[in-house]
């Protein structure tokens, strides 16, 4: 599943490609919006928040798309119709076309309304102005929930999913699941919000990142900046012992993380 960096990376290639240009070719291929028809409008801006893109327009509309677990954006040179059986979306300006692939959502708000949509989210990781306080007073809303399962909460905070929240919960030597109350007592809770955003930022325009999935579906080890994702059965980095998969959250939502059971506590 696309995390908050890779969401970050769609936006900006969006934004660079349709921005400040009148839409020629709009193309909603999804139910509820099939026959919306936005051709002339200028695209204002291509934004992030958290996992979710929002699309804004100058007539006071936003296209809001979430790639869930195989969505993409992909930016094209315009030309022949799209045929993709995959598309659900394809939005065109003179000098590109995106073509919004296998997307868990497609749908129009008033910008106005955006908060509808994303306003449950919890401060994004990504956001420059992030509110580590606001996260850390959500984190302690649920004192007894274990940290593998509230960091992957976008309500808790925004950006997370198991490859980083892995990552960050081994950056700060603590377990999946250790409770939010426990590493509040240890004082540890601060240190963990740090290292996620850390760890998320960096990913941003880190090496390698947006071809990750396609090389593990191949079966090629992750890159080397992964400690614990993806690595169960290896040796733990930093203290050796053997790395873990565990399951957190409930069915039908259970995630599964990586972790390293001698050293996170
Ligand atoms: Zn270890």
């Amino acid at each position: 599943m696309p995390e908050g960096d890779a969401v970050l990376r769609t936006a900006r290639r969006l934004h660079a490609a349709l921005a400040g240009a009148p839409i020629t070719t709009w193309d909603l291929r999804w139910p509820s919006v099939a026959t919306s028809d936005q051709r002339g409008a200028v695209t204002v801006e291509v934004v992030a928040r958290g996992k979710h893109l929002l699309h804004r327009l100058d007539r006071g509309i936003t296209l809001h798309t979430h790639l869930r677990m195989d969505g993409s954006w992909r930016v094209r040179a315009p030309g022949p119709p799209v045929r993709d059986p995959w598309a659900r979306a394809v939005v065109g300006a003179p000098g590109a076309v995106a073509v919004g692939r296998r997307l868990g959502l497609v749908e129009l708000v008033r910008t106005s309304d955006e908060h509808r949509v994303v306003g449950h989210l919890g401060p994004d990781l990504l956001d420059p102005d992030f509110d580590a306080d606001e996260a850390l007073a959500r984190l302690r809303s649920t004192p007894q929930r274990p940290l593998g399962e509230t960091l992957l909460d976008q309500r808790v905070m925004a950006g997370l999913g198991t490859m980083w929240a892995s990552e960050a919960l081994h950056a700060a030597a603590l377990g999946p699941l250790t409770t939010v109350a426990d590493a509040d007592a240890r004082d540890r809770l601060g240190a963990l919000v740090g290292d996620a955003r850390t760890i998320l930022v960096a990913a941003v325009d880190g090496p390698g990142r947006s071809t990750y999935r396609v090389r593990a579906r191949a079966g090629a080890p992750p890159p080397a900046e992964h400690r614990v994702y993806g690595k169960a059965g290896q040796p733990c980095p930093r203290c050796g012992a053997t790395v873990r998969s565990v399951e957190v959250g409930q069915a039908p939502t259970a995630r599964t993380l990586q972790w390293c059971p001698r050293c996170q506590v």
